[in-house]
């Protein structure tokens, strides 16, 4: 497999990709990962730091980043995939917030390891704006900013926007105003994964490249090369999990898909604006996200593409022409000033998506199994903290991390097939149906706001 043409990330770093050894064979260690994306290879980073006499071993089935973690848009942000309402309704107000203040600080810590470490990703914590271009939009807005009031956020968190103030950010086509926080950051996220490889190897982690894991059970994580045995288990596998025994309904994957442009002229960005390299979105239902990259591209994605029966994932199914034009078009309605460009890359990945919508991690001490995962979209910042909260439980600590409401929390299983493959592709359908809606109408969608209720988004 050429692994530079699974996404534009992985075709612009400074190495050539080659696979590091594989499993030679039986192996013991005091802590076994299985997945080489950021939540693995954070998990072993904060490990290792904090004790370096540990035998800390990564088994990775491709090579380090290459699952969502060499693909996605590079919002390392405070977005974590269940709302403040919905934590609070949980967990009570004050865990809600707590859980937000971690993830703000997050963005900052991922920040502290990318400079202290040395890892050259195009890193610029330029905030987020994003954008309202129609009525509906406009009080979505609106209502964010209310919320992130009730919960004490201040304008520092988020700040509503003018139609001014939001064009000067990004001068999209007919925008009435927005919102900017400046808890984001952009980052080249194939540079990253990559670099925190190399920090860990330094810290003397082991990963084995090449070495897909069959099974995950306590105690051992079983590849056809051999087992590692290992007291503690970590599952660091997200949109691939289902497809490892006893977890087919684990996490659902859904695929979000890529755009990137050629390189654009000065003048064009002169006209776009995002001169902090702010990553950009609107408030649409179906999500879509861009960032201004380092080397000038807009590089541009959105969700779209179908899931598929089984959770399954392939190569292909990262793959989709009419996505990909969907995209681009809506790319040229944002900013006209684009014109003919051509997209010069495509591509995509899998995330994972818990039935509640709700991101974990946790250590079940009796197994010695732990996990992270479900992070929806927003896996850039919360892998990060997913790491450093599986170093504390798995060493034992019980820390202001480990105190916070995802810890230990069990999503529901997803339903089993035809159920699940009905209702995940009812909802993408009804998304794009309520955006299409708004468009003709100019007035919000309730069916669209009820499909995210239901799943408790
Ligand atoms: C197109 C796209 C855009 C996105 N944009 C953003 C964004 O802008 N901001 C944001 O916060 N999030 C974004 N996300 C989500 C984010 O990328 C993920 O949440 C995050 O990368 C998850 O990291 P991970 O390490 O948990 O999983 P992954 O990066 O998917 O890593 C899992 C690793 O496990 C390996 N693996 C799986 N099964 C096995 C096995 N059996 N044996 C051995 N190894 C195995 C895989 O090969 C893979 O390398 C996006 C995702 C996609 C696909």
């Amino acid at each position: 497999m050429r692994y530079q043409e699974l996404s534009y990330w992985l075709s612009s770093v400074d190495e050539p990709l080659t696979p590091r050894p594989a499993l030679p064979g039986d192996a013991d260690a005091d802590v076994v990962i299985v997945g080489a994306g950021y939540t693995g290879l954070w998990t072993a980073y904060y490990l290792a730091a904090a004790d370096p006499t540990l035998r800390i071993t990564v088994l990775e089935s491709e090579i380090a980043g290459y699952g969502a973690s060499g693909r996605n848009g590079g919002w390392c942000s405070a977005l974590f995939p269940t709302s403040l309402p919905a934590l609070a309704r949980r967990h009570g107000r004050d865990r809600a917030l707590a859980m937000q203040r971690a993830m703000q600080e997050t963005v900052r810590e991922v920040g502290r390891v990318v400079a202290a470490e040395g890892i050259d990703c195009d890193w610029r914590p330029g905030g987020t704006v994003v954008l309202a271009r129609s009525g509906a939009q406009l009080g979505r807005a609106r209502a964010a900013v209310e919320e992130a009031r009730e919960y004490g956020l201040s304008d520092e968190d988020l700040v509503l926007l003018d139609a001014d103030q939001a064009a000067a950010r990004c001068a999209a086509d007919g925008v009435l105003g927005g919102t900017y926080t400046p808890h984001c950051a952009a980052v080249h996220p194939a540079r990253l994964v990559r670099g925190l490889a190399r920090a860990v190897e330094g810290r003397g982690v082991t990963i084995y490249e090449r070495t897909p894991v069959t099974a995950i059970r306590p105690g051992a994580a079983v590849t056809p090369a051999g087992v590692v045995r290992a007291p503690v288990v970590v599952r660091a596998t997200e949109g691939f999990t289902p497809a490892l025994p006893g977890q087919r309904r684990t996490v659902a994957p859904v695929y979000s898909l890529m755009v990137a442009t050629e390189p654009l002229r000065a003048s064009t960005w002169a006209e776009i604006g995002l001169a902090d390299r702010e990553t950009f979105s609107d408030y649409r239902h179906v999500i879509i996200y861009g960032q201004r990259t380092a080397d000038g591209r807009l590089a541009f994605g959105g969700r779209g593409a179908p899931y598929h029966f089984g959770s399954r994932t392939a190569p292909g199914y990262d793959r989709e022409p009419r996505v990909f034009a969907a995209l681009r078009r809506v790319l040229g309605e944002l900013f006209p000033v684009l014109g003919e460009v051509p997209v010069s890359h495509t591509w995509g990945g899998p995330l994972g998506v818990a039935r509640d919508w709700a991101a974990s991690v946790g250590l079940d001490r009796a197994s010695g199994l732990a996990w992270a995962g479900g992070y929806v979209g927003d896996g850039v910042g919360t892998s990060n903290l997913a790491g450093r909260t599986l170093a504390d439980l798995i060493r034992g600590q019980r820390t202001e991390l480990t105190a916070l409401p995802w810890v230990n929390h069990r999503s529901p299983r997803w339903e089993p097939e035809p159920l699940r493959w009905l209702a995940v592709n009812a909802g993408l359908r009804l998304m794009f149906s309520a955006d299409e809606a708004e468009q003709r109408t100019n007035r919000p969608a309730r069916r669209a706001a009820a499909f995210s209720r239901l799943l408790g988004h």
